[in-house]
């Protein structure tokens, strides 16, 4: 099987060729680096993404904006996010505060991106 993703490690955007089987990467092609050859075994093998989101703080206009310390796994998104919904943070609040210590057993923290006095 063949898949066909685009390096997002540089803006060169290289398009890359991932042969996969058994659900194993077995060889990739279109990389320019290295590190377009790791990207596509992450991609394709164990996708994770950055998650960003916003809490309403009752009381302000301003929205608490947060982030997950490091990528999660793609299928912990949601839950990701169902549980900074959920999230109380009280104020005052420093920029890298840890807001949700273990997101959706992920072992990664949210933490705050901004100042909220
Ligand atoms: S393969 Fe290398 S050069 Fe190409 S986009 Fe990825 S990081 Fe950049």
């Amino acid at each position: 099987m063949k898949r066909e993703i685009t390096c997002i490690g540089c803006p060169l955007g290289c398009s890359l060729e991932v042969s996969l089987a058994d659900g194993q990467v077995v060889a990739v092609a279109g990389n320019e680096c290295p590190r377009g050859a790791s990207y596509a075994r992450q991609e394709c093998v164990h996708p994770e993404r950055m998650v960003t989101a916003l809490i309403p703080v009752p009381g302000r206009t301003t929205p608490l904006s947060v982030r997950t310390q490091r990528p999660i796994p793609k299928d912990k998104i949601t839950a990701c996010l169902r549980v900074i919904a959920a999230a109380r943070p009280s104020l005052p609040i420093r920029i890298g505060d840890v807001i949700v210590p273990d997101v959706a057993d992920t072992g990664v923290a949210v933490i705050a991106t901004r100042d909220l006095a």
